[in-house]
């Protein structure tokens, strides 16, 4: 039996609310369990045995529930094209864009792409996260989604983080398919035997000029049928009927939404879709519109709030920045926030043995270089994370 005294601990619980013990002690089980959580009083911290490991504050571990984290080569050379006043559009035409990902990942090699995700991975865990979800979608064909495939099921292997596996072949129609139907007749055919039993989640980027609500459907029940859960890239341009495809194959969770309204929002609900918002991409395009969140966490939906990591329009693996982000545009509080990235992130991928200090759970809890929770949104930009636990391990 491990056991660790805290100033503080904070965790939110299944049935609602912030349980918050100042101080509190934490025992896992040989198992890697939690076995207990209590309060303590403070004259008993000031006598505490040195046996006993001793952290300042103790929260769960963070989980990113979206990223993309899979890929070669950057795009800093277009970010300062843009800030230059060039468009989007114009750099596609220039071969720039998701196409010049798709080309970089393509050609790389297996060991290249496998090093650049670890050192990836271990910038996460710097961060406090502690369950990574990871997309492919940067190679869109057989070979290639086999590849980066491959690499998730390596650091599946890893000790960095644990690691949640998705495909979506269906990011974009590659130049060779003339028609997005094809494709989709591509992907169930030859790609969906091969990835079955390689990815926990089918995503789809549901969307004008991507793919439809009817080839949505069709491709993510031809995933559920080999055991790939869906989710869904929704309305993030337009209300483009994401949200239907999300409810109607009883998807996991539709990500982005920036573009709902309260009928979207009802459906959400009804349907039990984990609505997973993405604070840090709305900033990096420049603040303009961000995902409802608010009216989400008011309607009695459990959003949660994840990073979209990837090399066009977020860049950045900080996961509390982008909880700060929902403080400062979104109307959020601080312990709405944390339950967003722990609790509600773990329902987004089905993880239902971790998300908060309960007794059961899994012991995936970070110790915190600060006198509360608050601090790691509200010192934004700089790490409070001093160790980071799996499974009752040390990581970090
Ligand atoms: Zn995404």
């Amino acid at each position: 039996m491990i056991e660790f005294w805290a100033d503080e601990i904070s965790t939110p619980q299944i049935r609602g609310g912030l349980l918050r013990l100042r101080p509190g002690r934490l025992l896992i089980s040989p198992g890697g369990r939690i076995k207990k959580i209590e309060k303590i009083s403070a004259s008993q911290l000031r006598f505490y045995s040195k046996k006993i490991k001793r952290e300042k504050t103790i929260i769960p571990g963070l989980i990113d529930a979206h990223t993309h984290l899979v890929f070669a080569g950057n795009r800093a050379d277009e970010w300062t094209q843009r800030l230059r006043g060039v468009s989007y559009q114009e750099i596609a035409k220039k071969g720039g864009g998701i196409l010049k990902t798709l080309k970089a990942t393509r050609a790389a090699s297996l060991s290249d792409l496998d090093k650049s995700a670890k050192k990836r991975l271990r910038e996460c865990l710097s961060w406090g996260v502690t369950t990574v979800e990871i997309k492919s979608g940067y190679g869109l064909n057989l070979e290639s989604e086999l590849k980066v495939l491959e690499v998730i099921q390596t650091l599946k292997k890893q000790n960095l983080s644990r690691i949640v596996s998705t495909f979506m072949g269906a990011h974009a129609v590659p130049k060779e398919f003339s028609t997005e139907s094809l494709y989709v007749d591509y992907l169930i055919q030859k790609v969906l035997p091969k990835v079955k039993g390689l990815a926990d989640f089918q995503d789809v980027f549901c969307e004008k000029g991507y793919f439809s609500e009817k080839e949505s459907i069709r491709l993510l029940v031809a995933g559920k049928k080999m055991g790939l859960w869906p989710k869904v890239h929704a309305h993030e341009f337009a209300r483009s009927g994401g949200v239907r495809v999300a409810a109607v194959t009883k998807a996991a969770s539709a990500d982005h939404l920036m573009e709902v309204n309260d009928a979207d929002i009802r459906q959400l609900k009804s349907a039990k879709v984990i609505p997973v918002v993405l604070p840090g991409t709305s900033f990096f395009l420049g603040a303009k519109k961000f995902a409802p969140l608010r009216k989400f966490w008011d309607a009695g939906l459990k959003p949660a709030i994840a990073s979209d990591f990837n090399p066009g329009t977020n860049p950045t693996l900080n996961l509390p920045l982008c909880g700060t982000f929902a403080a400062i545009h979104q109307g959020m509080q601080p312990d709405e926030i944390l339950t967003a990235q722990t609790l509600n992130a773990a329902l987004a991928l089905r993880c239902f043995d971790r998300g908060s200090l309960e007794v059961g759970k899994q012991a995936d809890f970070i110790g915190l270089n600060s006198e509360s929770f608050e601090e790691i949104y509200y010192s934004y930009g700089m790490s409070q994370v001093v160790s980071a636990y799996i499974g009752g391990k040390k990581v970090l």
